[in-house]
């Protein structure tokens, strides 16, 4: 599903500044065009103070899925300059399909640490998610879960909701847990959850955290961002006034599973200079904290100072295990789901 933030056709916007180029005349309008898989409601407010900044206008076509797919098939005439997108395996699906430059700025290496960027610079997260434990409030005691590893406990037996093993986020748990515990134990760990769960998969996050307050299970998993959204939103916030977050620990360490969103400039990129300006422009702090204030995500950038909302969640430490490490192990995590038959 594909559709247009402004009035003016995407592609005609694009064809008209490739003409203005074509004929030797410098491009009245700065401009820079996005492919992004992120909302509406968290990209405008960002793309809006790029402009104000910066006077470059920005042209973005919103996607749910199959923007590496629409690249490939325009290939070196894609109008796209830049691509914003969530989970590690999307950046790292890009990267794998040949459509993104790298990028070297000293900017970005400032402003964002190198275990949240990649070596060669094909790609940059910006904001972090952390992966929770949601647990009720009437019926889990505080500190009766605390690790990613109690979620097999055979004591939660029918008491854990999840969404689909195959879906992105558990994907990348999944993985982080192969990373710590290699792949045989990782599995034992799978099929333990995968008996403790009250029903199938099914739904999104959200959704768990309701099952939660509707008493069909009393421990959930679900992305921290969410739990904002829940406690503002008139209907949801029974659900997270029904939790509590836990940020679990993997491995022994001390550390919390954590995946990114992230951008990457194309390798087309028509307007390079302007893709390059605008993911510096999200590194910075006036975007990470527009990133933490519309929809309670975590600053990539050390120096960027949390919302009230996310401080009042208390700090934790996210695991170390390297974002790449995770995307290699995808493909062995989506074949132990199915040899778990997880979602069954
Ligand atoms: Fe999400």
């Amino acid at each position: 599903m594909i559709r247009t933030l402004t009035g003016v056709m995407f592609g005609a916007a694009v064809a008209a500044a490739t003409l203005a180029t074509g004929t030797g005349v410098a491009s009245a309008a700065e401009e820079v065009n996005i492919y992004s898989l992120r909302q509406p409601f968290l990209i405008e407010p960002l793309l809006k103070a790029f402009t104000e900044k910066t006077g470059i206008k920005t042209n973005v076509v919103f996607a749910k899925e199959g923007v590496v797919e629409r690249m490939k098939a325009e290939g070196a005439n894609s109008p796209a300059d830049v691509i914003l997108t969530v989970d590690i395996g999307r950046l790292n699906d890009a990267v794998e399909a040949g459509v993104i430059q790298p990028v070297k700025s000293k900017t970005l290496e400032a402003n964002i640490p190198a275990s949240f960027r990649d070596p060669e610079g094909r790609w940059f997260a910006l904001t972090q998610r952390a992966r929770l434990i949601y647990t009720s409030k009437e019926r889990v005691k505080p500190g009766e879960i605390t690790s990613y590893e109690d979620l097999a406990d055979p004591k939660w037996k029918d008491r854990i909701c999840t969404r689909s093993g195959k879906h992105d986020y558990n994907v990348a748990l999944l993985a982080a847990m192969i990373a710590h515990h290699g792949e045989a134990k990782a599995e034992e760990w799978l099929k333990g959850l995968k008996s403790n769960l009250a029903t199938k998969p099914k739904g999104g996050d959200r959704d768990q955290v309701k099952a939660v307050k509707q008493g069909e299970c009393d421990v959930a998993i679900g992305n921290s961002y969410y739990y904002g959204a829940m406690l503002s939103n008139p209907e949801q916030k029974p659900w997270a006034d029904a939790v509590d977050l836990v940020f679990p620990t993997i491995g022994g360490t001390k550390g919390t599973h954590v995946n990114v969103s992230g951008v990457a400039l194309t390798r087309s990129a028509p307007n390079r200079d302007n893709g390059v300006k605008l993911i510096e422009f999200l590194s910075s702090d006036q975007a990470q904290e527009i990133y933490a204030e519309a929809n309670n995500e975590y600053p990539v950038n050390p120096t960027v100072k949390w919302s009230p909302m996310l401080e009042s969640w208390g700090r934790f430490t996210p695991d170390d295990t390297q974002l790449t490490a995770i995307a290699e192990l995808r493909s062995a995590a989506v074949k132990m789901v199915d040899r778990v038959g997880y979602d069954g």
